[in-house]
């Protein structure tokens, strides 16, 4: 069953740490962009029902209800059997959460990233502790008992005391849920850019280095699965009957449509993007939004690696059917403890998920003549 992805890129402050296509505008440009996304959504042929609906950005628990609303109807298909709806901590209130339930939003994604106020201080997030306390009552209160927390290994000043802290939260609010991200350093995000050119600002200088990282992400996926929310994507842990069924869907290969900046859609074969600036994206949707931007035939077997690899459950693959260069790159790293056989599944080793990235880059533009 499909999936549909909405963005709204809009927040109320720009953090320090974030690489999205996101970013504080003025309401008219926001206003814009909403009509474009009406257009869009209102003009889309839809291949299937989808099943689930997910709501990312950006803020989009900064949208009104009535626009959330005036958005969600161009979706067929509601009510959804998961509709997630990410939310910056401290936008919540009890009528903003009552009349969420009533749209049919029945998860919702808490981007919390720490609880320990020093770090959250530094990456320009207005809330505290006790914020995202209040905040997962009244998801509660109002029947949303299915919420996600973020949270990111690797915050400036963030040590392994202070990671007990923001893990001795989780373990009070008792989320159905959590996505644990270890910080990534790009050129995308203005600590990143600080950090590469070893400069001190936004606390560049107090991030600890990689094996502190590695360490704290380490001990959250064991204290995780202590309290209940075992692993089953390399950033995500859940409860039983709780894992994302949208996300699930990037990384089972199953079809999904993407609306707003920089959202990517998939239907089994092709992929293809949208413009990652609100301007363009606008502008896009007055071209009539065509397929061919971004599009791209994707390689099913370097695609199912790509994506199947990152769930715990490992890629159902027979061995013998795959070509020799696929086989010889597989063998490798089953040899280096990377990879490991559980029957007909291939899956991480709790090594080899630690460099992810780097095995993945050993399946790119892999042959799979023989597939
Ligand atoms: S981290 Fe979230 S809230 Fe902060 S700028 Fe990025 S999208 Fe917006």
């Amino acid at each position: 069953m499909a999936g549909v992805y909405i963005s709204w890129p809009f927040c109320a402050q720009k953090c320090t740490y974030c690489n999205f296509a996101s970013g504080v505008e003025k309401p008219e440009i926001q206003a814009s962009y909403l009509d474009a996304l009406r257009t869009h959504l209102a003009r889309q042929d839809w291949p299937f029902v989808p099943e689930t609906v997910y709501f990312g950005g950006g803020t989009p628990s900064l949208l009104t209800v009535e626009d959330l609303a005036r958005i969600v109807e161009k979706i067929p298909g509601s009510p959804w059997r998961e509709f997630t709806l990410e939310a910056a901590p401290g936008s919540l209130n009890t009528q903003l959460t009552a009349e969420w339930a009533r749209l049919g939003v029945n998860r919702v994604s808490l981007g919390v990233q720490s609880f320990v106020e020093k770090e959250l201080r530094q990456t320009g997030r207005r809330h505290s502790a006790q914020t995202v306390a209040d905040d997962c009552e009244m998801l509660r209160d109002a029947g949303i008992c299915n919420f996600n927390l973020d949270l990111i290994a690797g915050l400036p000043f963030q040590t392994a005391e202070s990671w007990e802290e923001s893990l001795a939260w989780v373990e009070r609010l008792q989320p159905r849920h959590v996505s644990v991200y270890m910080l990534e350093v790009d050129e995308d995000s203005r600590l990143g850019l600080e950090i590469l050119g070893q400069g001190g600002r936004y606390g560049a200088s107090a991030v600890a280095p990689d094996e502190g990282i590695v360490a704290n992400y380490e001990r959250a996926v064991a204290f995780l699965a202590s309290l209940g929310l075992p692993r089953y994507e390399i950033s995500n842990f859940a409860q039983s009957g709780f894992a994302s069924a949208h996300n699930l869907k990037y990384w089972r290969m199953e079809p999904y449509l993407g609306f707003g900046v920089d959202a990517h859609s998939f239907d089994g074969a092709m992929r293809w993007g949208s413009p990652e600036q609100v301007r363009d994206y606008v502008a896009y949707v007055d071209r009539g939004a065509p397929r061919e931007v971004g599009a791209e035939t994707v390689r099913p077997i370097e695609e199912r690696f790509l994506t199947g690899l990152r769930l715990d459950e490992g890629l159902a693959t027979d061995r013998d059917a795959l070509s020799p260069a696929l086989r010889s790159r597989i063998d490798d790293a089953v040899k280096h403890k990377l990879l490991v056989w559980n029957g007909k599944r291939l899956r991480f080793t709790p090594q080899g998920i630690l460099v992810s990235n780097e095995v993945f880059e050993r399946f790119l533009g892999v042959d799979d003549a023989n597939s």
